[in-house]
């Protein structure tokens, strides 16, 4: 089988093209495995109910609020850098259109004209809540909203263990 390295150092576009080379080539063979199917399942309920958990609790709101009249957004350019192969390659399997190209100089490679573009974030995206938010959102509603996170985080793990075991029978990578 061909591989083809790339390190949590490459850069983002070569992480992209990894991702879209293996989401092509083992794709299927991924998804006949059971495990991977039911936590791809999984993952999709947790992020639903994670993002409903947030919208909730207002923190969409005042995000979108803070993104589009503040000039605010926490999104910066190099944030991407966080993301490795397989990470993105989750994404692909959850339907997420990668991008080409950066939308915004100063902002994160994975953004686009409405914010983040991916379903499945890295535990600091995931996570992250500035004082703007924690001085508004009661901490009932954040603890509440942490649980939910915990779920996808947890289960978003396992898949990731999962497929770079399964990837790792069949290639060098
Ligand atoms: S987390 Fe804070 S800085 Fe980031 S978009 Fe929301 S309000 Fe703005
Ligand atoms: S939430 Fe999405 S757009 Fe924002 S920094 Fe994380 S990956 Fe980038």
């Amino acid at each position: 089988m061909t591989s083809r390295k790339i390190s949590l150092s490459s850069p983002i576009e070569e992480k992209i093209a990894w991702a879209r080379y293996y989401y092509e080539a083992f794709g299927e063979a991924l998804l006949e495995q059971e495990r991977i199917g039911n936590l791809l399942e999984s993952l999709k309920g947790d992020i639903l109910a994670s993002r409903r958990e947030m919208a909730l609790t207002g923190i969409v709101d005042i995000c979108r609020h803070c993104d589009r009249e503040e000039g605010g957004s926490c999104c910066g350019a190099g944030i991407e850098n966080r993301y490795d192969g397989w990470l993105l390659l989750i994404n692909l399997f959850l339907g997420v259109d990668l991008p080409k190209k950066r939308w915004q100089d100063t902002g994160c490679f994975l953004s686009g004209e409405n914010g983040c573009l991916l379903m499945a974030r890295h535990v600091i995206c995931i996570n992250y809540t500035c004082k703007k938010v924690t001085d508004r959102i009661a901490p009932c509603a954040i603890r509440e909203l942490r649980e939910n996170e915990g779920k996808e985080i947890n289960t978003l793990f396992m898949l990731h263990e999962s497929i770079k075991k399964a990837l790792r029978q069949w290639t060098n990578d």
